[in-house]
């Protein structure tokens, strides 16, 4: 049996794990912000970059598209996304399979939401899947790949209690998943409390905190409301009360760097930035922790150049 590789294996070196989540941009212009992007995330040496995975449709392309590129053409670890939405077992199993033949190692497996509402009724494929556990193990048995699944700090938003909440993360544990990444959060209690009711259910998977930078009033009230985040109220008043744009990045850059920093002395194995595709937020953050200073990469990233994944 080989050694795990990947994230499993950056886990388990115990040291902090720093990471940057994209999408799949739908423009040309996009795209080259999404790659000057990746140029800057490469220079940070991070653990791996996460790529979200659309809806419906194109997007799904995009994203597949975008996972082997990173993959192929970067020293990027990549992590790709992939959900249950309106796909049949035997569509999954041939993405899983794309992935694999490009080189992904590590997906981040989840259920998704209904592309036209993402707060209304679920309803999976005919010949899909229900839950993100049956997706855990449909990858599991495709191949080795390092599975991440999501966690929510202030439970998922359509789970009755926190009993069933920590029931359904724990089922997807022991269908595979290696390790989770949380969604978006702004108080680190909430992190705290979850990690606990995982400590008494006896799971011991490492939960990766995600850090969304909030420096714009309207964009964090749409993605609080889009996730079930609560967004505290000082922070809210202050970010619809900054002057201008520099005051609500001043504001965001603040809020998440004391909230990584109480992360991290308390063990949380790492961060998970999101990134919108631009990486001043992250990068003003990551410097203001003191995290190592970006090194230029030689090789150009997204101009062909092919490494090998560290
Ligand atoms: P599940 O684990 O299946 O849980 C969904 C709900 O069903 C929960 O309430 C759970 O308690 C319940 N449940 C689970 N199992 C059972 C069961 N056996 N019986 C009854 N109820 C059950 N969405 C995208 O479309 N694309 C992305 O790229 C994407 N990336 C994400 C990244 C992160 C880090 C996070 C946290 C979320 C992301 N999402 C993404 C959103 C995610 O798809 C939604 O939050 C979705 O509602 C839940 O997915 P899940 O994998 O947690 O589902």
């Amino acid at each position: 049996m080989t050694a795990p590789d990947g994230v499993r294996r950056l886990l388990a070196e115990g040291r902090p794990l720093y990471s940057f989540e994209v999408f799949p941009p739908r423009t040309p212009q996009a795209e080259r912000t999404l790659w000057r992007t990746l140029r800057d995330i490469e220079n940070l040496r991070p653990g791996f970059v996460s790529v979200t995975y659309g809806a419906g449709g194109s997007s799904r392309d995009r994203t597949t598209d975008l996972a082997e590129r990173i993959a192929q053409d970067t020293t990027l670890s990549v992590v790709a996304h992939l959900t249950a939405v309106g796909h049949s077992v035997t569509e999954l199993r041939r993405i899983v399979g794309r992935y694999a033949a490009a080189g992904v190692r590590d997906l981040l497996v989840l259920r998704g939401d209904p592309p036209d509402d993402p707060r209304g009724p679920w309803t999976p494929h005919p010949q899909g899947l229900r839950h993100a556990s049956e997706l855990v193990r449909l990858v599991r048995r495709a191949g080795d790949f390092g599975i991440g699944v999501a966690a929510f700090p202030e439970r998922h938003p359509r789970s009755r209690n926190w009993s069933e909440d920590i029931a359904h993360f724990v089922a997807k544990t022991r269908a595979g998943a290696d390790f989770a990444i949380t969604q978006m959060f702004f108080r680190a209690d909430d992190y705290f409390r979850l990690r606990d009711r995982l400590d008494a259910a006896g799971c011991t998977v490492p939960v990766i905190p995600e850090i969304m930078p909030a420096t714009r009033f309207r964009q964090i009230a749409r993605f609080a409301e889009l996730s079930g985040a609560t967004v505290p109220a000082d922070l809210a008043h202050r970010l619809e009360h900054a002057r201008d744009d520099a005051e609500g990045h001043r504001i965001g850059v603040d809020h998440a760097t004391d909230l990584a920093r109480r992360l991290l002395d308390n063990g949380a194995p790492g961060l998970h930035f999101i990134t919108l595709n631009h990486t001043a937020a992250a990068l003003d953050i990551y410097r203001a922790l003191g995290l190592p200073e970006p090194r230029r990469v030689p090789a150009a990233v997204g101009e062909g150049a092919r490494h090998g994944v560290a």
